[in-house]
């Protein structure tokens, strides 16, 4: 082959080509997770040891933390009582002498050989008149010279060492320099965002002469993993506003005027604002394809509600999508009330209003009803409708779906929220609002929903009064829990104890439900009126218990985590959360969110068994009630791994980027993405590019790719 060398053919490379890599080692690499020389050369160090910069044995200082680069010089491999081990390692370095001991770890006496070069981390302490450090981290460093030595990750099972891997990359890289390797990213934007070449990346980021170049290298290598997911989600962004036909809907409309003047309550500036975004969206040739994140009670129904009237204004239908029956009724009642009284005009009328129709459409309405919802939806009788997935089902058919709203997308996947969207008719799709309680940080947003916009409603309606969180940490606290309850029913208020979660077993989860509901009624909560509700139980049984805590015949649902979405019951003020600990922050700030919800003060209890512990995810609840401040605490305690890989399966090459500590690559990733891809949408200039992105994302992802 001629011309510079692609990362296909790269892939294409089987590793036995390489100097020392036999059947045996193949073996190895295999278990390791490489095959080919791409998969090679982007298995990164996960540090890099600076010769110079480290200490020297004669530097160590007993009781503190220290890395030293030490030859082994002896090994002896100690038998304890009760068939324990003790090893000893006699290490140095020319300045003086240390001994490593590893206690219970018997293969340190095969790992740790006689002059071997190893980095070793941990407390210096004097034991005997000597120096020693106890169980410390080691590196092997092998025979690599230079002045930063790169440490691969270490797999004890393949057997490879780091200086192996580190050998095989630098002959892979040396072979490359013949021909070169091929640089797809446009120069125009390696120069508009100082990035280094990516030759120089990747013998920088495996053989660094400097700490600083390094950072360079790994810059780069970072932007390419994130420019091409952007590329994909900006593609698909492009293809869809290229590809469908929407509604131009008409939005100096009247209808949803006086659906706002009729609201009991003034706008929030938020809700003002988003409500215009999406009417310039709706008001374009594009099929709108908005994300909209708010806050619990930042009043995202109103919202909602307003583009689906701005479709009705101009003879089209409205639907609304939620992810449970119990979900969707209570989104049908409070729409229901939101728009009673709403003419909408009807050309078939000579006085030319008639009443808005709004309808429920559910697994649970069923015979005549449910033959005269689906005949009203196909005739354009009903005007808004509101559902569960049973609105994408086969057989649901509408008049003229203008507007889809989806509430609670995590719950839904990308292909129910294109199900919807196709249901709007055979010339033009649906313009699709998603809404999301569950704030994720904006470079998240950016990375999994990239290819929506996004609007924020990030004010809350004046007049809440914000709900006190407080730690309930051990017996004395949690007895002023329990205090606190009785308190609120005694004032006529009403309180939800949440169980803890049980992820292993659904079953094991409600029999825990169960118990703490009965020791409560007999124990702590003696004489108040308990309700249960769970999972397990029938969606009747549900309604009735939901029903009587709704008409305060209950005074305290003790719930699993079925309450987390939606149950609005303003009179409930008061919330305890059994075993916080065990929950997530976004759990746990769903949980909350179901109280606070009136104008009386709230309170959520967080209890924890151990009074000693606290728990980082209960600390940040008790600190914020902001759901951005905690989804960036979230994603920081997290990491970013969980977040991605159940929302975007493209993201998987994301080996060196990082959500957290890379917003601004983020930014010029996307920025650069759109820069691409707008002056030249099918790729045809950027081939190169093109074929990583089909080479390295998921079928899934590269399909949509730049068709023509
Ligand atoms: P979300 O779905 O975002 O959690 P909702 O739309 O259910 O919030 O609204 C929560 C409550 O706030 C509802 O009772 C709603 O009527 C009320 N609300 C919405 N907007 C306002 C506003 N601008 N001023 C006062 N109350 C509002
Ligand atoms: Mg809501």
């Amino acid at each position: 082959m001629t011309g510079e060398i692609t990362l296909r053919e790269l892939a294409g490379l089987d590793v036995e080509i390489l100097k020392g890599v036999g059947e045996k080692r193949k073996a190895s690499l295999h278990d390791y997770g490489i095959d080919n020389v791409l998969e090679l050369l982007s298995t990164y160090p996960r540090r890099w040891v600076d010769r110079t910069a480290e200490a020297r044995v004669s530097d160590l200082v007993p009781g503190q933390e220290a890395l030293v680069l030490v030859e082994v010089r002896k090994v002896a491999k100690i038998p304890m009582k009760g068939g324990r081990s003790m090893v000893t390692v006699s290490v140095g370095d020319g300045s003086g002498r240390v001994t490593a001991v590893f206690f219970n770890q018997p293969w340190r006496a095969r790992q740790l050989t006689e002059g071997l070069q190893i980095a070793m981390f941990g407390k210096a302490d004097m034991y005997r008149g000597a120096l020693q450090m106890t169980n410390p981290i080691i590196d092997l460093i092998g025979d690599r010279t230079g002045r930063i030595v790169p440490i691969y990750p270490q797999s004890e099972k393949a057997g490879l060492s780091t200086w192996e891997i580190a050998g095989w990359i630098e002959n892979a890289l040396e072979r490359c320099k013949v021909r070169g390797l091929l640089d797809p990213v446009p120069i125009a934007v390696c120069e508009k965002y100082e990035l280094v070449d990516r030759t120089t990346a990747l013998w920088n980021i495996h053989m660094p002469e400097s700490i600083a170049l390094k950072n360079d290298a790994r810059r780069r290598l970072a932007f390419d993993e994130l420019l091409r997911v952007q590329l994909v989600l900006v593609g698909r962004k492009r293809a869809f506003e290229r590809d469908s036909r929407g509604i131009k809907h008409i939005v100096d409309n009247k209808l949803v005027d006086r659906f706002i003047a009729a609201l009991p309550f003034g706008l929030t500036g938020a809700q003002r604002r988003v409500i215009d975004e999406i009417s310039t969206d709706l008001a374009g040739p594009h099929p709108m394809h908005r994300l909209l994140q708010g806050d619990v009670g930042s009043g995202k129904t109103v919202v909602a509600v307003a583009a689906m009237l701005t479709a009705v204004q101009g003879q089209h239908q409205g639907a609304i999508m939620a992810p449970t029956e119990v979900l969707a009724e209570q989104h049908f009642a409070g729409i229901r009330q939101l728009v009673a009284e709403l003419q909408v005009p009807d050309p078939q009328n000579l006085f030319g209003d008639r009443p808005l129709r709004v309808e429920l459409l559910t697994g649970r309405v069923t015979g005549e009803k449910r033959r005269q919802v689906l005949n009203d939806l196909a005739s354009g009788g009903v005007d808004i409708v509101v559902g569960t997935h049973a609105l994408i089902q086969d057989g649901v058919e509408f008049n003229s779906l203008g507007v889809v709203v989806i509430d609670e997308q995590h719950r839904f996947g990308v292909e129910q929220r294109a199900a919807l969207s196709q249901k709007g008719s055979t010339t033009s799709t649906s313009d699709v609002l998603v809404m999301t309680a569950t704030p994720i940080p904006r470079t998240a947003a950016m990375t999994v929903y990239g290819d929506l916009d996004v609007s924020v409603l990030d004010e809350l309606p004046p007049g809440r009064t914000p709900i006190v969180t407080k730690w309930a940490a051990g017996p004395i606290l949690e007895q002023l829990m329990w205090v606190g309850i009785r308190d609120a029913v005694a004032h006529g208020q009403q309180a939800f104890v949440v169980c803890p979660l049980i992820e292993e077993s659904d079953k094991i989860e409600v029999a825990s439900a169960e118990t703490i509901y009965a020791e409560l009624q007999v124990g702590e909560l003696q004489g108040l009126r308990l309700g249960l509700l769970h999972g397990r139980m029938s969606s009747a049984d549900k309604e009735e218990t939901m029903n009587k805590f709704r008409d305060r015949k209950l005074d305290v649902l003790v719930a699993t985590t079925v309450i987390e979405v939606g149950v609005d019951v303003p009179n409930a003020t008061v919330m305890a959360v059994l075993d916080a600990d065990r929950f997530g922050i976004a759990q746990l700030h769903q949980l909350r969110g179901r109280v606070g919800r009136g104008s009386i003060a709230s309170q959520c209890w967080l209890q924890t068994k151990d009074p000693e512990v606290s728990s980082p995810r209960v600390d940040a609840l008790v600190e914020s009630t902001d759901g951005f401040y905690l989804a960036e605490v979230d994603l920081e305690l997290r990491g970013e791994g969980t977040l991605m890989n159940s929302m975007q399966k493209g993201a998987s090459d994301l080996k060196l980027a990082s959500l957290r500590r890379d917003r601004d690559l983020i930014d010029m990733a996307r920025e650069a993405a759109f820069s691409i891809v707008d002056a030249d949408p099918t790729m045809v200039n950027n081939s190169g590019l093109l074929d990583e992105l089909d080479l390295l994302l998921t079928p899934e992802d590269a399909e949509f790719l730049f068709k023509n």
